[in-house]
């Protein structure tokens, strides 16, 4: 009761926190705020991420490396014009073009890799690589420029000696004159033709001076020199040869100056700059973004901040609560326990007055046994008795007479007729003596006398025997000698019973005689009491005793009324009985458990309304080294079966054999 009512005050304290809503509560809370948190951190993070500068050294070396190509594109044709018409100087920084081109181009597809934007990423490569291409149509160029810079002034000589070889040989007649002079006029125009198409490389020019030449190399003058021959010969073909590089120069330089490549470079710097101004539009809003975004969320943390406080102060309140409910509760469990120590001792008390009052039922009910075993041979040796006394007036009054004649013989003055007198009297009293047996009597009172007393020493050895009052300790026990005993006792009960007893040979078993007597006594009791309340006619109690295993078994088997199955879980709980007040305290099955399981027993029980019932006892068989150490009176190793009443048993333990839920014992 007291602990129900503990629990229920448990509960009643716990119950705002025991709830299992809070918990969940409490959680899917702290996984909201922490979603939250991590969101606004997100948001954050991003803002910040947005607002931070494109690589700016990536930026200031691309912006500078377009420039210095837009400048070179720029001035691309005039360096090549200048390469070719201002021989020295101008092919120097042509030369030099190409590899600055390429270094650049270069060093800007560098930089582009630590910049992405869409531009550098889209047309930055069709930029480089149409950059790529101009430049190598530019080496083309260039090899194709020198060659005729390098060998117009060798053509201008080899015109210079056809001129001269031609004039060398006017002294000729008229027709020869007059067609050496023409190819005079057409030398001397080819060549001032060369010069001019070597600076304006127009297309007329060249195919006027492909035509002289080829008019030179035909015309088969009537008189000819070696020297014009080969002043002409050399001309002809390095003049071809420079013509036609000259010409392969000019495509050259159209394809230069056709190519994307500045539009392309235009476009790249059109769209970096518009990426660049874009980029620091979006830096500056998100840079706005960010001051508001973190001036929020500062105001959020106030907030939290002050929310927190809040529930710090309700969280203090709540610990000072529970701090007092603490208190007060294990005031209260204090006050609890010490009302169940006492409770505790007052049920321990009341157990040992109850078991003392079944000892004592048990007792009783030994005393009236015992009285009425007792009584019988007492009846009769007190008749005997009473028989011998009255045997004995005839055989003190012939003492007498056999006396007085003794002390007349003695003396002389006797009369004789008195001394005849007196042997007569002797005489009939002798006669009267032999008439009635009186000394064969005698000796059958007193012989039957000795068997009475005998009877009772028996009665009462088997008492001592039975109780072993004067030895609570444990001692090599002949249990076929137990039960013996116990029946001697019980006989009183067992007026309406037959006692079957089929007794095996058993090892022996070290225990505490009188409380394993006890046992016997109880079952023997409850299976007499069975057959009584069966109804008229004698009943049976067979009382079997074998060895099985290392254990001995005693089983008790009635045919009395049988225990019904709503009863049968019950019988070894403490208090409970069926039996009429006065008769049952409904402790003995409980006492008879506890002390089997000190004993490290079993106590079982079958039963069967209407058929009867059987208690099945098991008891650990001594070890011979036991059995040695355990002398008959010896005392107790230590190991002795406490006092009943000492220790707690739980019903659970006792084996039922029947369906049948154990119930457990109070404990004591
Ligand atoms: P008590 O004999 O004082 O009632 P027990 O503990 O010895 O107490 O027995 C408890 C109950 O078990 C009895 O009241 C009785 O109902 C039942 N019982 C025990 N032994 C038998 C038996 N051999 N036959 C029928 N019922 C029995």
């Amino acid at each position: 009761m007291f602990r129900l009512a503990l629990r229920r005050s448990r509960l009643e304290i716990g119950s705002p926190t025991a709830s299992p809503v809070g918990p969940t509560r409490a959680r899917l809370g702290i996984v909201a705020a922490v979603m939250v948190t991590l969101l606004l951190l997100g948001a954050l993070a991003f803002v910040y991420w947005k607002t931070r500068p494109l690589n700016e050294q990536a930026v200031v070396e691309i912006s500078s490396h377009l420039r210095v190509l837009k400048e070179l594109e720029a001035r691309w044709d005039t360096i090549l014009l200048r390469a070719t018409t201002d021989t020295e100087r101008g092919y120097e920084s042509a030369v030099n073009l190409v590899p600055t081109v390429g270094k650049t181009l270069r060093a800007l597809q560098q930089s582009a890799t630590r910049l992405q934007t869409a531009t550098l990423r889209e047309k930055l490569p069709d930029m480089i690589g149409a950059f790529q291409e101009k430049n190598a149509v530019t080496v083309s160029f260039l090899s194709e420029a020198n060659f005729v810079s390098t060998n117009l002034p060798e053509v201008q000589q080899w015109f210079t000696e056809y001129l001269s070889a031609l004039r060398t040989t006017r002294q000729v007649d008229a027709t020869t004159q007059q067609s050496l002079l023409n190819l005079d006029r057409i030398a001397t125009q080819a060549a001032a033709d060369l010069s001019a198409f070597v600076i304006d490389g127009s297309v007329e020019r060249a195919n006027s001076i492909n035509s002289a030449l080829n008019g030179i190399g035909e015309a088969q003058p009537d008189y000819t020199t070696p020297r014009l021959t080969s002043a002409r010969d050399s001309l002809v073909k390095l003049g071809r040869e420079v013509v036609g590089r000259k010409q392969l120069a000019v495509e050259l330089l159209k394809v230069v100056s056709d190519s994307t490549a500045g539009r392309e470079l235009d476009q790249v710097i059109v769209g970096f700059e518009a990426e660049l101004r874009a980029a620091a539009t979006e830096q500056q809003f998100y840079r706005t973004v960010l001051i508001w975004y973190a001036a929020a969320l500062l105001g959020l943390l106030a907030f939290a901040g002050w929310r927190l406080a809040q529930s710090y102060r309700l969280l203090n309140r709540a610990n000072d609560a529970l701090q007092d409910v603490n208190e007060s509760l294990d005031r209260r469990v204090t006050e609890r326990t010490q009302e169940l120590s006492s409770a505790l001792a007052e049920l321990q008390l009341s157990e040992t007055q109850l078991i003392q009052s079944e000892k004592m039922s048990s007792l009783g009910q030994m005393v009236a046994g015992v009285a009425h075993e007792i009584n019988t041979p007492l009846a009769y040796v007190k008749n005997n008795l009473g028989m011998v006394d009255d045997r004995l007036g005839s055989l003190v009054d012939l003492v007498e007479h056999f006396d007085r004649l003794l002390r007349m013989l003695q003396s002389t003055d006797t009369p004789e007729d008195q001394l005849r007198d007196q042997f007569s009297r002797v005489d009939r009293d002798l006669e009267a003596l032999r008439n009635r047996n009186t000394l064969g009597e005698l000796a059958l009172l007193v012989q039957d006398g000795l068997h009475g007393i005998d009877r009772i020493a028996e009665i009462v050895l088997n008492l001592k025997d039975f109780s072993r009052l004067d030895r609570l300790k444990v001692q090599v026990f002949d249990v076929n000698h137990g039960i013996e005993s116990t029946l001697l006792l019980a006989r009183h009960l067992l007026k309406n019973a037959e006692v079957r007893k089929v007794f095996g040979t058993l090892p022996p078993v070290v225990c505490a005689a009188s409380q394993v007597n006890q046992v016997f006594l109880n079952l023997i009791t409850n299976a007499a009491q069975a057959i009584e309340e069966r109804g008229p006619g004698k009943g049976l109690i067979t009382l079997t005793t074998k060895a099985v295993g290392h254990s001995v078994m005693i089983e008790v088997r009635d045919n009395g009324k049988g225990i019904p199955p709503d009863v049968l879980p019950r019988i070894f709980d403490p208090f409970f009985t069926t039996k009429e007040t006065g008769k049952g305290t409904g402790l003995g099955l409980s006492i008879s458990f506890k002390i089997i399981d000190q004993h490290k027993g079993k106590i079982l029980v079958h039963s069967r309304v209407g058929e009867g019932t059987t208690f099945t006892v098991l008891l650990p068989a001594s070890q011979p080294s036991a059995v040695a150490d355990a002398p008959e009176d010896a005392a107790s190793d230590g190991q002795s079966p406490a006092d009943p009443v000492a220790a707690p048993v739980s019903a659970a333990q006792a084996g039922v054999d029947s369906p049948r839920t154990p119930t457990a014992l109070p404990t004591s």
